[in-house]
């Protein structure tokens, strides 16, 4: 709860792999407040148009497409046009396509509703945007970053973890061309709110992070 009474909207951005989700899971179960995964809709929504075969540029049948988008949250899982896509929005070819869908203008204010409308009663959101577009009036907002290289190592343990296969190399590579793309482009691109504490997760452990964070939590 805020000194007002009612329940916090905490926001944690930053670039992939800086342990944004982890974290802000983490905050929201300790909290119990609801936690919004805003890369998994941007994954789903690259996924959709992929499989429709339908080019990250601006056109009509990417309009028409961001029309009939609906995502659904079920507890850690993801789910779009009734199939369970939480696997199928975190492989290599998601990581490679999802910042040029995510740069469109179009994409971008086609979600934003979508991101707003699971604000509830308080949250904990975690993405790009979140505490300079999409929840400007957040209780607190968090930059996590970290170096690329641990950024990489933490998306390798990850996949590794997951059972699946992983290049090192190559997801440093991945890594650092999405941070490119999602901090160049042109609307809402990935960057601190002025009003944003900054934190450099690089050699801090998780419970660190997480208890650095609830402690900020603690004094709203
Ligand atoms: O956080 P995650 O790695 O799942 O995000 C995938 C991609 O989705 C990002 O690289 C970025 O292009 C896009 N994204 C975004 N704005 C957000 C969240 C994610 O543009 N709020």
């Amino acid at each position: 709860m805020t000194h007002s009474g009612r329940p916090p909207v905490i926001v944690l951005d930053g670039p992939a792999g800086a342990g944004k989700s982890s974290v802000a899971r983490e905050i929201a179960k300790r909290l119990g407040l609801p936690f919004l995964d805003t890369g998994a809709i941007y994954r789903a929504i690259t996924l959709i148009m992929m499989r429709s075969g339908v080019p990250p540029v601006d056109s009509p049948e990417l309009r028409r497409e961001l029309k009939e988008f609906r995502v659904f949250f079920s507890g850690a899982s993801v789910c779009v046009k009734g199939e369970d896509v939480t696997d199928a929005i975190r492989t290599p070819e998601i990581d490679a396509n999802v910042s040029p869908y995510s740069a469109i203008p179009a994409v971008r204010d086609s979600l934003l509703g979508i991101q707003r409308e699971q604000r509830g009663n308080g949250l904990v959101a975690e993405g790009r945007d979140m505490g300079t577009v999409v929840f400007p009036d957040a209780d607190l907002k968090i930059f996590l970053t970290a170096s690329p290289e641990t950024r990489a190592r933490r998306r390798y343990d990850e996949r590794i973890s997951r059972g699946g296969n992983a290049d090192y190399d190559e997801i440093l590579r991945q890594v650092n061309m999405r941070d490119e793309i999602d901090s160049t482009r042109e609307t809402a691109p990935l960057k601190p709110a002025g009003d944003a504490l900054l934190m450099d997760t690089t050699v801090m452990s998780f419970e660190d992070v997480v208890s650095g964070v609830m402690k900020l939590a603690g004094n709203l």
